[in-house]
């Protein structure tokens, strides 16, 4: 596929796309599972579910966690389209998160979520959460496609990307080619993977003491001599994903709607301090 035919496709896809916006859902975690050292895979039931698109994985929902005095959340509604949110001292803490997985004949979410050290309401919850426990969730959301169709794909991230491009690349149909570029802090973090044997993921295992090779890798990743079209996701750290997608977008010429570059958290500020800076990298226009 040259670039022409891409951007054609693109455009059909675009247009054929119409995203319904759904209500906040109220859901019941119906099982927990880890995945290596660093994940914690909660699965998400409830029959809010019913009528989420079956082909949202890797699109990001926005979750609603209780605060210290509730055993659930209190959730926003939407009223004509606007959404309406509860009082200041009912107003749930949100984060973003990203759906693993929806599985329509059980009505559930998986979404994995990333233990880290810091202390963060999202991360706090999980790592005390208890079937039974609820959280509200929100969306799918994102630009779509979120991975652009290309005869070649590079995607790149951290723990926190793991969940979107895990699921993107496990249901890439056989013939795609990508090359995968993963990094985690413990060799128990990686996962034995459903791809096919067009796609090369490269797992790389950063200690704290080490430099990451993750911008390194990941800006050069060899293109195949047949590919005339890229696309490629990048989801991490801010400062990595900015430099990633800086090479990228030079490099191959890529514009925004063939480059997923979203910095999914920053060292040192929480979502909240983050939030508006993250918008900046997102509104740039390229
Ligand atoms: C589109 C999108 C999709 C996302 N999908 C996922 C997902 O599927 N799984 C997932 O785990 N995260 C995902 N994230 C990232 C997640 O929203 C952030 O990591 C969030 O900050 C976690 O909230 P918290 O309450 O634990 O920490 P916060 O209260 O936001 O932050 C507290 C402290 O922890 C630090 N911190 C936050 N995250 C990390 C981290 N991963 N490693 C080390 N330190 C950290 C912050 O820098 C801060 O110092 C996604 C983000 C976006 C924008």
């Amino acid at each position: 596929m040259n670039k022409k035919q891409q951007t054609q496709l693109i455009t059909q896809l675009k247009a054929n796309h119409q995203p319904a916006r759904r209500p906040p859902m109220l859901l019941t975690v119906s099982k927990l599972e880890s995945v290596g050292n660093s994940l914690m895979r909660v699965y998400l039931s409830g029959d809010p579910l019913l009528g989420f698109p079956i082909d949202s994985h890797a699109y990001h929902i926005k979750v609603f966690l209780p605060l210290p005095h509730q055993t659930q959340p209190d959730l926003p509604y939407l009223e004509k389209g606007k959404v309406m949110w509860p009082s200041k001292q009912n107003k749930p803490i949100t984060r973003t998160y990203t759906v693993k997985k929806f599985d329509p004949t059980t009505l559930t979410l998986q979404v994995e979520f990333a233990l880290h050290d810091h202390p963060g309401p999202a991360c706090d919850w999980v790592k005390q959460c208890q079937i039974g426990d609820k959280l509200g969730v929100a969306g799918p959301g994102g630009p779509y496609p979120i991975l652009a169709p290309a005869d070649w794909h590079i995607l790149a991230g951290d723990i926190t990307a793991i969940p979107a491009i895990i699921a993107l690349i496990e249901n890439m149909p056989p013939n795609q080619h990508a090359d995968v570029f993963l990094e985690v802090k413990h060799k128990q973090d990686i996962q034995k993977l459903n791809v096919s044997e067009c796609i090369n993921v490269t797992w790389l295992v950063k200690k704290n003491n080490q430099p990451s090779l993750l911008i390194e890798q990941t800006i050069n990743a060899i293109k195949p001599e047949f590919a005339e079209s890229v696309s490629a996701f990048i989801g991490g750290e801010h400062s990595q994903v900015v430099a990633i997608r800086d090479t990228l977008k030079q490099k191959y010429n890529l514009n925004k709607s063939l480059l997923y570059a979203v910095p999914y958290w920053a060292n040192g500020q929480n979502e909240e301090q983050y939030h508006q800076a993250r918008h900046v990298v997102m509104d740039e226009e390229y």
